[in-house]
């Protein structure tokens, strides 16, 4: 055999053995790899890189002396108009990313080839139970799989090189409305996921199934179900303790409590931390008649991940009743408190303080606000509980609270850097109306709150030109640069509206954030200058990552605006321009250049109104019941269907649609249940009513100028209100 034959011949045989050389099975991460990442910065191999979490890039080729050179190197269309808020992961040359509906993608990382793609084929009714639409947060790779769960409820198993399907679990009761958007995490070959669904009412829990077989390992019940049933475990027993049954919180929702983002992990303690959610429903005084903390509601959850069983916990918000949840970012870091190294664990969950705890014992370390806060004056440092400002807060009558429920942040990835010493916070400031509902009966609604949305809403009738100028003033977002030692912040970069996209620091001295504008930008890490920005033409809700190629950099982003305050809307950062999703990558020199963004499309002529004042008025009120969470507040919405734009063959088959389901196989379900058909009538008018309010608007002239100009200095003055008095 000459020595070419000897070469093939031990290529057949490598290719037999599954050796592949120098070439790695694709998707080959394991423990020990995630461990040593410091070792490999050119990957990014697990959702916060690291088991800590930390989003810090140990990558420097691109760094503020070159940053002036970053250009585009390529793009992927993802072909979707809605958010997409995935980490990529990015494992020896290939990006393994998620985007809307739960669909999986590989992509060369140098190039932006899509090498394989796999759509779940999520039945899209089930989309009516995705609060916060049809996002996903990223995937898993693991011994050469890579792991997704799905909006309706599975965890699946893919080939890392091919795509192919090796296994798929249903990780939920599918009679009940529970959704995944997080990211899995693997740990010791477990594959660890949540869900969400509390808005709705179901009972929040995380599970662990095994990476080969898919099947289930352990679950943590995160809140007790029905006390006469008995408890599944001691740790239900003792949580149990902490709610009032009273409150028949099993009855009405499941008590809430989802995992539905944040998780983080510790080898050397052998323990992974959750971050749990709000209660279902929000009000307290329904959920336990306000009695007891309601373990282990908006707590941050130590548990030994060989067993699921409670090892420590700390609650954010005791008796949570503003939807504050504790499932925001947590970062593991070692840093020096007081003359002694501290294994600590941080998080800015929505309630406005952030909390700095040691993670081996959860013992409270400290809490400062790092946005306006006015629900609670401060964290008692000696017990380290809140102090409410009010015990009743909206108990007797509707109440403007800060922060909202959106959060003082949300579950855009904060970073940190152990250059700097900061924790960079995708801050944002918002108030909520709060008020009780009178007379709260489970299921009469899909969303179970026991919270009168109405209150929170404009009233009807008001110019949405008013609302819009007002929601611009009051809503903002920030960058927080957080100084976890002296517990304040160092710098802010202030941004016209809130949310914005995760960060990303690097050792570069750099802070990558895209924001809702539609814009990538890169700030000096140490002190928050501008040095670099790239348009996007979509506005970014997710955190970059940075990865090298051949020991070239990148830093990769996924572009698409939506989500829960993108959907709710009213402050849609762009007019009618959001153009399909991408996922795109810089590097030094890059030269590619985006397609030029199509133009706004054009407002059909809308039908002419024949209703009366009062059904549009009615027809007001109804839609921001039912429809604005998705549809946008006053009909505008920069990723859904915006329903001022209806064309006139969807007019006509406007009843089918709202009422029949006649849309359902492309998201949006019939409404039969809540609605009449005059009730569907009244909506109709109403957005009929804002189509021609929007043609008026765009016909523009003198008067609307004057009239914008008014709203907008009246708007300023009634933000300015609110922020000395609320
Ligand atoms: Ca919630």
């Amino acid at each position: 055999m000459g020595s070419r034959n000897v070469r093939h011949a031990l290529a057949i045989a490598a290719l037999v053995l599954g050796i592949h050389g120098a070439q790695a099975t694709p998707g080959a991460v394991d423990e020990a790899r995630i461990i040593g990442a410091d070792g490999e910065p050119g990957n990014w191999l697990a959702h916060g890189r690291t088991y800590g979490e930390q989003r810090f890039s140990p990558l420097d080729g691109i760094n503020a002396d070159t940053i002036g050179k970053l250009g585009l190197a390529w793009y992927a269309d993802l072909g979707t108009r809605r958010g997409l808020e995935a980490t990529p992961i990015v494992v020896d040359g290939v990006i393994y990313t998620t985007g809307d509906w739960s669909r999986v993608y590989a992509i060369d990382a140098a190039t932006g080839k899509t090498l394989w793609t796999y759509d779940p084929k999520v039945p899209r009714a089930w989309g009516v139970n995705a609060c916060c639409d049809v996002v996903n947060r990223g995937a898993a790779v693991w011994k050469g799989r890579v792991y997704v769960g799905t909006i309706d409820g599975r965890l699946v198993a893919l080939d890392a090189a091919t795509g192919q399907l090796a296994w798929e679990t249903l990780t939920i009761d599918p009679s009940k409305p529970y959704s995944i958007t997080g990211a899995p995490r693997i740990v010791k070959d477990k594959v660890i996921i949540g869900n969400g669904g509390a808005e709705y009412g179901v009972r929040g829990y995380v599970s662990a199934y095994d990476a080969n077989t898919g099947q289930m390992v352990w679950r943590f019940w995160t809140v007790p179900g029905d006390p006469s049933r008995g408890y599944e475990s001691p740790d239900m027993e003792m949580a149990a303790k902490t709610w009032n049954p009273a409150g028949e919180w099993w009855n009405k929702g499941g008590g809430g409590g989802t995992v539905w983002d944040s998780m983080a992990y510790d080898p050397d303690l052998n323990l992974l931390y959750v971050g749990v959610g709000n209660g279902a429903p929000w009000n307290r005084w329904e959920r336990s008649k306000a009695d007891g903390d309601n373990l282990f509601l908006s707590s941050i959850v130590a548990l030994d991940p060989d067993t699921g069983r409670h090892v420590w916990h700390y609650q954010t918000t005791p008796s949570e009743t503003f939807d504050y949840t504790a499932t925001q970012h947590m970062i593991l870091a070692d840093i020096t408190l007081g003359g002694q190294l501290r294994k600590v664990i941080m998080q800015a969950p929505k309630n406005g303080f952030f909390y700095v705890l040691d993670r081996a014992t959860g013992q409270f370390i400290s809490a400062e606000n790092y946005v306006h806060v006015t629900w609670a004056t401060h964290v008692d440092p000696a017990t380290g509980r809140p102090v409410e400002s009010d015990p009743n807060q909206y108990r007797d009558e509707k109440k403007l609270i800060f922060p909202a429920p959106f959060g003082g942040h949300n579950w855009q990835p904060m970073s940190y850097s152990p250059l700097t010493g900061l924790v960079y916070i995708p801050a944002q400031d918002l108030p909520f109306t709060y008020a009780q509902e009178k007379g709260f009966e489970y299921g009469r609604h899909p969303w179970n709150m026991a919270v009168d949305m109405a209150a929170a809403m404009p009233p009807p009738g008001q110019d949405p030109a008013l609302t819009r100028n007002v929601m611009r003033a009051i809503a903002k977002g920030h960058i927080g640069a957080w100084d976890p030692v002296a517990q304040k912040e160092v710098w802010r970069v202030q941004h016209d509206g809130p949310w914005n996209g995760g960060m990303l620091s690097t050792a570069g001295n750099l802070l990558f954030q895209g924001n809702a504008k539609g814009e990538l930008v890169a700030y000096r890490a140490d002190n928050g200058q501008r040095l670099w920005s790239a348009p996007t033409q979509s506005g970014i809700v997710a955190p970059p990552v940075s990865y090298a190629v051949d020991g070239e950099q990148y830093v990769a982003v996924m572009v698409g605006w939506g989500g829960a305050l993108g959907l709710a809307g009213g402050i849609a950062p762009r007019e009618g321009d959001q153009v399909g999703g991408r996922l795109l990558a810089f590097k030094l020199g890059g030269s590619a250049q985006l397609p030029p963004a199509p133009p706004p499309p054009v407002l059909p002529q809308p039908p002419a109104q024949t209703a009366s004042a009062d059904t549009i008025g009615k027809g007001d009120a109804l839609y921001h019941a039912y429809c604005s969470v998705c549809h946008g507040l006053n009909a505008e919405s920069p990723t859904l269907a915006d329903l001022r734009y209806m064309q006139p063959g969807t007019h006509a088959l406007f009843d089918k649609i709202v009422l029949d389901g006649l849309y359902k196989d492309l998201g949006m379900v019939g409404w039969s249940k809540y609605l009449s058909a005059d009730d569907a009538n009244a909506i109709h008018a109403y957005l009929i009513e804002r189509a021609h309010q929007t043609q008026r608007e765009q016909a523009g002239g003198w008067w609307l100028a004057v009239k914008n100009w008014a709203y907008g200095v009246l708007a300023k003055l009634v933000a300015w209100f609110i922020q000395v008095t609320a």
